[in-house]
């Protein structure tokens, strides 16, 4: 018998079952809007210009070599993303609080942060997700050792946030826990705080003694503005909190598979912070050694160039607009043919997804019927819809609603 006779087979990733299904599928109209990438118009995946001019500079620089980096990786790349979260202006950089670590994208960022906590913060055991939540935070928390709890978030009566709940909730949870929350493009909902909710937010936070975690995946994607979507964090940060935000640059540079990310850290004091960066690298080393280097050598090389810092704002304002204009198109589209309900919702959110409120009978039909690829929570992702196939989208929708 084999060694591994009695391992239980584990369930297939949904969202990407959701797309094994969809290539699978013949039907011309079929439409995907199960995976969170950027498409174009004509559905094909971006490769942002100033990602191809940076490669380029890559390409011909003689001196380029392919020595290790270094184990938290290279830092004029996480000084610079440390920069791009936190603002020019953070106190937290002047006084000398801050340190980054280059990671395995978001989901090695949200990894190795929840790795040390789970060996150094001792206040508490308990990490709280929103309700609903990407579904890798659980996974990585529960990894670790952490008891992971909802805190309430999504409101289905209003199709907006379940604040007062979710304010509830923090008063409960033990002091010192540990919350995650979308530092913007709240996934999959697409609805963030306002920031006077957020102020309530730090309010709560500050006097039950919680931990901020934030998880950003998509800084400048979700409004199309780099310092819009890094409010909360500043405002936290400016508030005196200690906390980790947890940077991924797939979707802002369009570097999906190449893993550039970046864990920032904010301490209290220099000594604090240097302390946990040590044992951070420590446990760097044991799980990775050395980051990737070509993901972080695009950006490195982005962030650091005024001209073409300046041209990836352009990339990011065409990216965010196709989103927006894709809500707009959705919803005067569901307006034109009466379907019932009310569509707000759609253009109120932000970022990649929308939350339809399909549920998953509806999203059954949409599939069976349609050929339309969505998860069973009603969650689709914009980036799916063009103007070629929107049409088709909003009518499917009206019929599976009536
Ligand atoms: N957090 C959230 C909420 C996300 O949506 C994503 C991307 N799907 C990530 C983190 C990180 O993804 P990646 O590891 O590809 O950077």
């Amino acid at each position: 018998a084999s060694v591994f006779e009695t391992v239980p087979q584990a369930p297939a990733d949904v969202i990407f079952s959701l797309t094994a299904a969809y290539k699978a599928d013949t039907n011309p109209n079929k439409i995907n809007v199960g995976v969170g990438a950027f498409r174009t118009d004509e559905l094909k995946p971006y490769v942002l210009p100033v990602v191809k001019k940076a490669d380029a500079i890559l390409f011909n620089d003689p001196s380029l070599d392919h020595e290790y980096l270094p184990i938290a990786g290279t830092p004029s790349y996480t000084r610079a993303a440390a920069k791009l979260i936190l603002g020019e202006e953070s106190p937290a950089i002047k006084e000398n609080r801050v340190a980054a670590v280059q990671t395995i994208s978001g989901t090695g960022s949200i990894h190795t942060g929840a790795m040390f906590l789970s060996k150094f913060y001792t206040k508490s055991r308990k990490c709280y997700i929103s309700k609903p939540t990407w579904a890798n935070h659980r996974n990585i928390f529960e990894l670790v050792g952490f008891e992971v709890e909802d805190y309430p978030y999504w409101n289905p009566e209003t199709r907006g946030l379940d604040y007062d709940r979710m304010i509830q909730t923090m008063r409960n949870a033990p002091n010192g826990s540990i919350f995650i929350l979308h530092a913007c493009a709240h996934n999959p909902t697409g609805v963030d705080p306002t920031q006077e909710q957020w102020k309530g937010i730090a309010e709560v936070m500050r006097a039950k003694g919680h931990f901020p975690f934030f998880d950003c995946a998509y800084q400048g994607f979700a409004s199309g503005d780099l310092d819009r979507d890094a409010w909360a964090v500043r405002y936290f940060v400016q508030e005196g909190f200690e906390l980790f935000v947890a940077q991924s640059f797939a979707k802002n540079f369009g570097l999906y598979g190449e893993r550039a990310g970046n864990l920032t850290i904010v301490g209290k004091s220099p000594a604090d912070t240097s302390r946990v960066l040590s044992q951070i690298e420590k446990l760097q080393r044991s799980e990775i050694s050395n980051p990737p280097a070509y993901g972080s050598r695009i950006v490195d090389i982005v962030l650091n160039d005024p001209a073409l810092y300046a041209e990836w704002k352009e990339n990011l304002r065409y990216m965010s607009n196709r989103i927006i204009d894709m809500r707009k198109q959705l919803y005067d589209r569901l307006v034109q043919l009466g379907t019932p309900g009310t569509w707000n919702h759609i253009t109120d959110q932000i970022g990649m997804f929308s939350f339809t409120g399909l549920k998953a009978p509806q999203v059954k039909v949409m599939k069976e019927k349609y050929h339309i690829y969505l998860t069973d929570n009603g969650r689709i992702s914009m980036a799916g819809l063009s103007t070629k196939n929107i049409d088709y989208f909003a009518r499917a929708i009206d019929d599976v609603v009536r």
